[in-house]
């Protein structure tokens, strides 16, 4: 079973949800897809961590054999080759590896180099396998790094969960693609809602089922009720605003192996999500 969990921004709580969601299954693999952010391994602390390095393919011009056609250039829909002096000239950062420059070229001129972009660190807590997607500090996409992460596979029985990148940008498609459910993290207030919305239209628009997490709840928020209500997405679980949980997380703990009441809450959580899976 494969969980995403989302959020319209940072500091919802996806990550405080994802972590303590695996924590509390045990045969679990936690996937942090936050590729430029990625906080999952704080909590975690994994233990024998093996790195493996993630690479795209650049292209390369020989000068010698460009004949100055600019077909390659005009081809790039990501205005990542620039025609300067006379050769074409790459922008790395904006590079989509589409590998479409080369295969144009009638002279061979371009080939395809490899470039580091990133790692994927693999490691475990317990019986919890814990996988992070660093993306190189400047690089454009993540997408390479998150999709070598997924390719992750679970123990049978075992819960994959996915924790996205914030916002609804393509690397949050990438994270989503195959799930079985989704579930929104949201803060009961008018920014929340207002971030909240954009992430269910994206795992509407992916025909994702999906239900919302209401997480440093200290009140009901009218309009967030009357959103979920509307457009029957189901509330699984409501986290409180507690001291104890802003304490805990600051000293990187799992609030689950710390606070009782927490531990109630995601068993429940993870039983309400299997049978919303099963649906
Ligand atoms: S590989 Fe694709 S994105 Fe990169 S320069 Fe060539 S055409 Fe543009
Ligand atoms: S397509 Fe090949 S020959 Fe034409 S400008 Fe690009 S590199 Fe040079």
């Amino acid at each position: 079973m494969k969980i995403a969990v989302l959020s319209g921004k940072g500091g919802t709580g996806k990550t405080f949800v994802s972590v303590n969601l695996a924590v509390t299954a045990k045969n679990a693999a936690y996937i942090d897809c936050d590729v430029e952010e990625p906080n999952g391994r704080l909590f975690l602390k994994p233990k024998n961590i093996k790195a493996e390095e993630i690479f795209t393919l650049l292209p390369h011009v020989l000068e010698e054999k460009c004949v100055g056609c600019r077909e390659c250039v005009e081809l790039c829909r990501f205005n990542a080759l620039s025609f300067i002096k006379n050769k074409p000239f790459v922008f790395p950062e904006v590079c989509h590896s589409c590998g479409a420059c080369s295969r144009v070229c009638p002279t061979q001129a371009i080939y395809e180099v490899k470039r580091p972009i990133g790692v994927v660190e693999r490691g475990n807590r317990g019986s919890v396998e814990v996988v992070t997607g660093i993306l190189n500090i400047g690089e454009a996409s993540g997408v390479p790094v998150i999709h070598k992460a997924l390719e992750t596979k679970t123990l049978s029985g075992g819960i994959m969960v996915i924790d996205c990148p914030p916002g609804s940008a393509c690397t949050v498609m990438e994270s989503v693609q195959s799930v079985d459910y989704c579930i929104l993290v949201v803060e009961p207030t008018a920014f929340g809602l207002h971030n909240f919305k954009m992430v269910y239209e994206l795992v509407s628009l992916l025909q994702k089922p999906c239900g919302v997490v209401i997480n440093k709840e200290d009140h009901a928020y009218a309009q967030l009720e009357s959103f979920c209500k509307e457009n029957k997405i189901p509330v699984l679980c409501r986290i409180p605003y507690k001291e104890k949980l802003a304490q805990i997380g600051a000293k990187a703990g799992v609030a689950c192996e710390e606070d009782e009441e927490t531990k109630k809450l995601f068993s429940t959580l993870l039983d309400t999500i299997k049978m919303e899976v099963e649906k």
